[in-house]
């Protein structure tokens, strides 16, 4: 059965003088609203532990300015705060909504009302403000619902433009897979499939390392001689640098990810992963690096949404199933300290095989991921 979706595509983008001043005045007034909204709920809230319910529109009397900017970027401003604040409420684990500063994530969403958010041959047209040029890489199919402009810390300008279509389900190729977040590779596959973390990778974060040390010691010069670090020119320079190795690291850290969760996706009906809560691991200094390099949260939630899209199926296992200490030949289960983290492999005392750690890891993820899914059958069947 095919599947109305969202798909987002993002196009670097060259707007002109007068539409940079544009994007900028429109980047203010998304933070300025959000800034002042939450300010006024917090107050609110502060004061009688209920939310406060205001617009945009009761802003723009004592703040004219902010109808030089399309309304629809403050109404969508008002949407993503009230989202904010139901995660807030609603997840345990999310803080209440921050505040917004100026050079970081800087954006605004539009919305497509008849043709007013279109691509064009070339350039991206928006409300407001026309044609944008752009860089269009791939075509886009589906019906468009909004955009969204950002400009990122190295001075790029991005557009997001989402797009509602219709994703047809892959074939079904019979095979189920398990997957462990390795501790040397990126992810190890219960048919014996290692991938490695890509090597221009941590070559990157070599350089980003480098680079940062430089930073922090042109901010060190620049206190010594008195000077704020935003009249250092030498400080900007570098920390435009760091800012630049960071956007190379992420781009294609996400490249990575989205070509080996479309690959798993593909070539898989039933997928398997340990459900492993990042926050928490990211407290253990150790594996911090490990785990936030190989970025297992993003992936997970890219297997998640493209499973959804093509048809197949993403299980989760409990994260406390022990998953490295169960011997996958047996059923063998490890006494405490009989496993090490350096341990790479090791033998089972009770049929004597011996097990590949991560390996042995994704084939008792696979085994346990279906054994849930036996257990609920009955119940999904008798409803
Ligand atoms: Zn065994």
């Amino acid at each position: 059965m095919s599947k109305q979706i969202h798909k987002a595509y993002k196009f670097r983008v060259y707007p002109n003088e007068v539409q940079k001043v544009f994007f900028a005045k429109s980047f203010g007034c998304a933070r300025f609203i959000w800034n002042k909204m939450l300010a006024d709920k917090k107050e609110h809230y502060q004061l009688d532990k209920k939310s406060l319910k205001n617009t945009p529109a009761q802003y723009k009397k004592e703040f004219e300015w902010l109808r030089e900017v399309d309304s629809l970027a403050l109404a969508n401003v008002q949407m993503q705060l009230h989202q904010a604040f139901q995660h807030f409420f609603k997840q345990p684990n999310v803080g209440f909504p921050t505040f917004k500063h100026k050079g970081k994530k800087d954006s605004y969403t539009t919305n497509n009302q008849k043709g007013t958010v279109a691509i064009d041959g070339s350039f991206i047209k928006l409300p407001k403000i026309g044609p944008i040029k752009a860089n269009i890489h791939r075509s886009i199919h589906g019906l468009i619902k909004s955009a969204t402009v950002s400009k990122s810390p190295t001075g790029k300008y991005y557009v997001s433009v989402l797009v509602e279509t219709i994703a047809a389900p892959f074939p079904k190729t019979q095979s189920n897979i398990g997957i462990d977040l390795g501790l040397t590779d990126f992810i190890v596959l219960s048919d014996g499939t290692k991938v490695a973390n890509p090597k221009f990778l941590s070559k990157l974060q070599n350089k980003l390392a480098r680079a940062q040390k430089i930073m922090s010691k042109r901010a060190l010069v620049a206190k010594k001689d008195n000077r704020k670090l935003r009249d250092s020119k030498n400080y900007q320079k570098q920390k435009l640098k760091v800012a630049k190795i960071h956007e190379k690291i992420s781009n294609t850290r996400k490249d990575f990810l989205h070509k080996q969760s479309f690959n798993i996706v593909k070539n898989h009906d039933i997928i398997v992963i340990e459900d492993l809560n990042v926050s928490g691991m990211l407290k253990n200094h150790k594996l911090a690096k490990a785990i936030s390099d190989s970025s297992w949260s993003a992936f997970t939630t890219m297997l998640s949404y493209k499973g959804d899209w093509y048809g197949k199926q993403l299980i989760k296992v409990d994260r406390w199933f022990p998953s490295s200490k169960t011997c996958s030949g047996c059923g063998h289960i490890l006494g405490k300290n009989e496993l090490k983290l350096s341990d790479r492999s090791w033998n089972c005392s009770s049929c004597k095989s011996e097990n590949d750690r991560d390996l042995n890891a994704s084939v008792n993820i696979l085994n346990e991921g279906l054994r849930c899914l036996k257990l609920k059958e009955p119940l999904v069947q008798g409803s």
